[in-house]
């Protein structure tokens, strides 16, 4: 693992954790926890593999009970994105739900590219939006919730194999077909099978016992006390940062 830490990327590139560490490494009870809670597999990047060590390493003390994550006093949700949201739109933010980016036009200029004009779906069908010299746009390649499912104990979460309509991908796929300094998409999704994830967790009921239980206790003995109830998550492709893929990958 050291060794790892001290090879630079360049001369990790196109390569597994599975090329790099032992079998032996890769069925330890270590590898079992860093791997499921971050969702990689041994088939997985040995860069992205990397990249979580240098980031999360120095967690593996108590990594076994998700000891030294970081939890916000509510869901993520409302801790973070609504007041963010309602900050934002203070400050004279417009918010445009759905619609769909399914293409940007880019013009090359003295060595430089621009990304010139949006493509939009949205309930009034499909049109341009052009852009000035002054917008900036800032494009999310890749997503690893796209074309994913919910589940709960009594349904199966959707396994979707569709490759036409996959959002942020295709505009990826459109931008990396014209000119290929975009990169490659197909690195993250050309093999569903390799790339599929699926993460559950337990809620427990807001009884007052229960969540006093679960301030003090490490979460493997939360996720058994008290009555709780299970949700599913299934996606099918993985970030532009993250090729992951974990039958048991467990929220941070
Ligand atoms: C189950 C699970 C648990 C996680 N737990 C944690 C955690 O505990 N801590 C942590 O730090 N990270 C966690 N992550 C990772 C974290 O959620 C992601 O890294 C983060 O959300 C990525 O943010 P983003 O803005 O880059 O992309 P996203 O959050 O994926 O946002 C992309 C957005 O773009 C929209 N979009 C996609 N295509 C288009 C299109 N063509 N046109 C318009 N809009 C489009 C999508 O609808 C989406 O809203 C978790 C991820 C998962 C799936």
């Amino acid at each position: 693992m050291q060794k790892l830490l001290l090879t630079p990327e360049a001369d990790i590139e196109m390569k597994t954790a599975a090329d790099w560490f032992s079998p032996q490494f890769t069925n330890s009870v270590f590898w079992l926890c860093w791997s499921s809670m971050l969702a990689f597999r041994d088939y997985h990047s040995l860069i992205e593999v990397r990249r979580y060590m240098a980031r999360f390493l120095m967690k593996d003390y108590g990594m076994v009970w998700h000891r030294g994550i970081l939890h916000t006093e509510y869901n993520e949700y409302d801790s973070i994105i609504k007041p963010m949201h309602v900050w934002l739109k203070s400050l004279g933010v417009r918010f445009r739900s759905d619609t769909t980016v399914t293409d940007i036009a880019t013009s090359d200029l003295k060595g430089e590219t621009w990304a010139t004009e949006l493509a939009l779906r949205d309930d009034a069908g499909i049109h341009q939006e052009k852009l000035t010299r002054d917008d900036l746009v800032f494009f999310t390649n890749g997503s690893l919730t796209q074309n994913s499912d919910m589940g709960d104990k009594v349904t199966v979460p959707k396994f979707d194999r569709e490759t036409k309509d996959r959002g942020c991908f295709s505009v990826w796929e459109s931008l990396a077909a014209r000119d290929p300094k975009f990169g490659r998409p197909a690195a993250f999704i050309s093999d569903i099978d390799k790339s599929n994830w699926i993460s559950f967790f337990r809620q427990l009921r807001a009884t007052q016992r229960s969540l006093i239980l679960s301030r003090r206790r490490p979460a493997t003995e939360r996720a058994l006390a008290g009555q709780s109830r299970s949700s599913i998550q299934a996606g099918r492709s993985a970030s532009s940062c993250t090729t992951s893929t974990s039958p048991t990958s467990l929220p941070m």
